[in-house]
Formats: C-alpha cells, sequence, structure tokens
C-alpha cells in the first residue's frame, strides 16, 4: 500500500497542468522576442514549451505536504539516539532572482516515541527546496515539519549551497558556500550539536 503511494507521488512528477503549461509557454515566448531573440528560428521553436515543463517540474514542490509526507509514514519506536540524513542533494531556485541554488541538506532528529521512514526526510527536502526559495527560510520549513509532524526531542538542519545567482551575476564570487542551520530542543545543547556536527563531518567511505 505505502509503496503503491510512493509511485504515485513520482508519476505525480510527470504530470503537467495543461492550461498553466499554454500560459507559461506564451509568456516564455513574449521573454524571448523580450530580449532581442527571434523566438520562430529552428533551434527556439520548442524552447517556451520546454522551458514552461522545466518551471513546473522545478517548482512542483507547492503540490506537496511535508507534514503529510512524514505522517503517512509515522511509526511508534522506543529508539531515542539521534537520526542523521546527511548529503541529501538540493536543487532550488532563489527567489530574488529565480536562479538556481545548489547544495546539500543535512538533517537530523532525536525519536520521542516516534520516528518516521528515511526517505520521507528526504522528501520532505524536496517538497521544500522545489519551490522559489531563500536558504535561511528553506532551512527553517524542514525542521518545523519535522518538529510539528513527530514532536521529536530535538530536530537539526544544516544546509550548504552555492548560489548561482552570486557566481554568474552579482558580485560574480565563484566559490563561496553559504552555510546556514536551525536547531531545536536537545540540539540546542552544545554538546549534542558537537556531536551531529562531527557525525555530518565524518566521511564514512
Ligand atoms: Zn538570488
Amino acid at each position: 500500500m505505502a509503496k503503491q503511494k510512493e509511485l504515485l507521488d513520482y508519476q505525480k512528477i510527470e504530470k503537467y497542468a495543461p492550461e498553466k503549461l499554454e500560459q507559461l509557454q506564451f509568456h516564455y515566448k513574449e521573454i524571448l522576442k523580450l530580449i532581442g531573440e527571434d523566438e520562430t528560428r529552428e533551434g527556439l521553436l520548442n524552447t517556451p514549451f520546454r522551458v514552461a515543463k522545466s518551471i513546473q517540474f522545478l517548482t512542483q514542490g507547492y503540490d506537496n505536504d511535508p507534514e503529510e509526507i512524514l505522517l503517512s509514514a509515522k511509526f511508534k519506536e522506543d529508539y531515542r539516539e539521534m537520526v542523521i540524513v546527511k548529503d541529501i542533494e538540493i536543487f532550488s531556485l532563489c527567489e530574488h532572482h529565480m536562479i538556481p541554488f545548489i547544495g546539500r541538506a543535512h538533517v537530523a532528529y532525536i525519536p520521542n516515541g516516534y520516528i518516521t521512514g528515511l526517505s520521507k526526510i528526504a522528501r520532505v527536502v524536496e517538497a521544500y527546496s522545489r519551490r522559489l526559495q531563500v536558504q535561511e527560510r528553506l532551512t527553517s520549513q524542514i525542521k518545523d515539519a519535522i518538529q510539528n509532524a513527530l514532536n521529536p526531542l530535538g530536530v537539526a538542519v544544516v544546509i550548504e549551497a552555492k548560489h548561482l545567482c552570486m557566481a554568474m551575476r552579482g558580485v560574480q564570487k565563484q566559490n563561496s558556500v553559504t552555510t546556514t542551520s536551525d536547531f531545536t530542543g536537545a540540539f540546542k545543547r552544545a554538546e549534542t550539536s558537537a556531536e551531529f556536527i562531527s557525525l555530518i563531518s565524518s566521511k564514512l567511505s
């Protein structure tokens, strides 16, 4: 049953709202003209259509409810040690420039009677990052969703990302990485957060 639901969720990725697709396509064609392109040349003929699909794909997170994702796989369990999912890839769009920021999220929580499926943590990250975002809010939203859905003893989220809007334009700092973090409960204790930081910094392989 759970598996079937997951399959349906994945199919959703390739589903596009046709009426939106048409409007987006129209506007991207206008943009092509505005930037001085000939929208009728061969290489650009299908570009508005492709970009319209691509922007729907990149913002599909609006259709997902992260807390619902967590609650769909919430299990009673006595485990009370740190659970860490690290190196979750992030592909998001900065809301100021609609240019990608890409990086990795590291998420931990300490269960308080309930755990969730590990893949659900990654899906929560995905649901929030496939929207127009700022890294600070993305970090807090992931933390809040886990805190609200599972009421654990603590949640920790660290995100490291490279903002292409900084690398390609503006200050053109090509290699700078922005790190954000947000902790609740037990992770506010220096000892616990230090353990988390050391675990996400260590390489297993
Ligand atoms: Zn930006």
